[in-house]
């Protein structure tokens, strides 16, 4: 039977890539976020290419919609989720004294509280079988300072030490976590940046911003049954740029 994965912020960038390359390796997946029509087309591609998809909308925000959207994860994959890639986020950035309370809370309610509660939804299943993975996707700017970037950072931060600190609980019973910290990467969420992304990306080795599905090559890598001895890691997927 093939596996069930569900991957967040799927209806865009890194997480499409994702859910494009984890289907092409034979597994059924569950794509999310709150646009339905880029769902169901990122839906239809994956069927088109003989893959196995379907679409769960979710606005992640609390702890209730994440524990939803686990509910419908697990009815469409016959009571098992094998894979949870968390790629939902976004990613405000600017002065600290511009930053509004509601905008504090938001960055962390989809960056931190959903991954949280999204995990504390299916780790325990995937423990009870023993066997699974679980892909957080962080940032470079969780690794070092950088003016304007603290709150989007900070939420990266906690979500690196919560990898660290899950691969901790649920490794022993088969349950690896992992990590995917991505440099400046072409996506819809960083259309805007324009040539900014190729000024931050070019201080690292590659001298380039990447692209979504080489960061979701890496994110497949750690999904997989390749990186069966990885447990608790970080890995970067940005040019080299914090090598440097
Ligand atoms: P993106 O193209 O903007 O996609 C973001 C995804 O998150 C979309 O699928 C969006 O779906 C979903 N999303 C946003 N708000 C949501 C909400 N409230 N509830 C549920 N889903 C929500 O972003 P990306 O560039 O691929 O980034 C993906 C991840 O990589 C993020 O966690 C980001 O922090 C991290 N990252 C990106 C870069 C980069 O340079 N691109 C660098 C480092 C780290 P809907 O719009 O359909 O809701």
């Amino acid at each position: 039977m093939s596996k069930t994965a569900l991957i967040t912020g799927s209806t865009s960038g890194i997480g499409r890539a994702t859910a494009e390359i984890l289907a092409t390796r034979g597994m059924h997946v569950i794509v999310s976020g709150r646009d339905a029509t880029r769902g169901e087309a990122v839906v239809a591609g994956i069927r088109a290419a003989g893959g196995q998809s379907d679409f769960v909308r979710a606005d992640l925000r609390d702890a209730a919609s994440a524990t939803g959207l686990a509910t419908d994860a697990l009815r469409l994959g016959g009571g098992a989720v094998d894979v949870l890639v968390n790629s939902a986020g976004i990613f405000p950035f600017g002065p600290t004294a511009d930053t509004t309370e509601d905008g504090f809370d938001t960055v962390y309610a989809l960056n931190v509280k959903a991954p949280y509660f999204l995990v504390a939804a299916l780790a325990p299943g995937m423990a009870e079988r023993g066997a699974g993975s679980i892909v957080n996707v962080t940032t470079m700017v969780a690794e070092f300072g950088a003016a304007g970037m603290g709150l989007y950072g900070s939420t990266k931060a906690a979500l690196v030490l919560l990898t660290k600190s899950w691969a901790a609980e649920f490794g022993p019973a088969g349950v690896r976590v992992n990590a995917v910290s991505p440099g400046p990467t072409r996506t819809e969420g960083t259309a805007a940046m324009g040539e900014a992304l190729d000024q931050l990306a070019a201080a690292g080795p590659a001298g380039r911003p990447g692209t979504a599905h080489e960061v979701a090559e890496a994110i497949a890598f750690l999904a997989s049954d390749a990186a069966s001895f990885v447990h608790g890691a970080v890995l970067p997927a940005d040019g080299g740029r914090i090598a440097v």
